[in-house]
């Protein structure tokens, strides 16, 4: 069995893919990781392989699209522990893709809506009930798992990108002012906030063709999540790499 240091972590979306991985790997390196899932079922059978490896990791049920849970979650965290370390705001879907559907021109209103609620809505209504949280920490790290798909910047250059599912990529660029505009907001506090891509990953998002495996894919977040006291915040990395907004 790891032993657990004293930190803990709340990664969300951790029942497969990309959560699973760096919920292993940060319960690899002795952090005690609170494993988020919608599903109760899954979240215990991701935590349960977990726990068989000897790694420290519990299940807590968490539906970002339900306040009362993100509530819930919240004040368990106080009364267990009294602070949170590190948040990995990782849970995303992507909707409507395929044949076109989410283009600019097609993308239907209930696309566009469903995947804001998971992937921007859900994510600073945690991170603000989780905040007064990492307050308490001597080294609150806020990790949100944005992607190469949200940055403005590649989006807009000539020659780049031509994959453009328009409500995911949208939800990711809200995604990155809220890294940018919480950092500023936290500026001064032992808090860090940062954006990550994890690359083209093979999940059941990233499919089979994508060149990273889930454990490649989980180490921008790692390091995010684990960044010492100068550390960057307010950034977006891949890896060691910073990446345009
Ligand atoms: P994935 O395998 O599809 O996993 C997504 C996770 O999010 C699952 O655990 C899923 O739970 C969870 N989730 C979905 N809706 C949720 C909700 N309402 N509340 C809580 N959890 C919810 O995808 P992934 O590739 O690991 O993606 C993880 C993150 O990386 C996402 O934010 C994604 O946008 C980002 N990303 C991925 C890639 C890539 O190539 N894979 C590239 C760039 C960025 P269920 O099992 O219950 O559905």
């Amino acid at each position: 069995m790891t032993k657990a240091d004293n930190r803990i972590a709340l990664v969300t979306g951790a029942n497969k893919g990309l959560g699973f991985e760096t919920s292993r790997k940060l319960a690899q390196i002795g952090i005690f990781v609170l494993m988020g899932s919608r599903s109760i079922a899954r979240g215990k059978a991701a935590a349960k392989e977990l726990q068989q490896e000897g790694l420290p990791v519990e299940f807590i049920q968490l539906d970002v699209t339900k306040p009362e849970q993100m509530r819930r979650a919240a004040s368990e965290i106080t009364s267990r522990y009294g602070k949170l370390d590190i948040l990995v705001n990782n849970a995303g879907i992507s909707v409507g893709e395929g044949h076109g559907r989410n283009s600019t021109e097609s993308v239907t209103p209930k696309a566009l809506r469903a995947t804001f609620d998971v992937n921007f809505f859900g994510l600073v209504e945690l991170t603000q009930r989780l905040v007064p949280l990492l307050r308490k920490s001597d080294a609150g790290r806020i990790v949100n798992i944005s992607s190469i798909l949200g940055s403005l910047a590649i989006h807009s250059r000539e020659g780049g990108m031509s994959y453009k599912p328009f409500a995911y990529d949208a939800s990711k660029t809200a995604v990155n002012t809220f890294t940018i505009h919480l950092a500023a907001a936290l500026a001064g506090t032992a808090i860090k906030v940062n954006s990550a891509h994890p690359g083209w990953v093979r999940t059941d998002m990233g499919g089979p063709s994508a060149p990273l495996a889930a454990s490649e894919g989980a180490e921008t977040a790692v390091r995010l999540a684990t960044l010492g006291p100068d550390g960057p915040t307010g950034k977006f990395f891949h890896g060691e790499e910073e990446l345009p907004w």
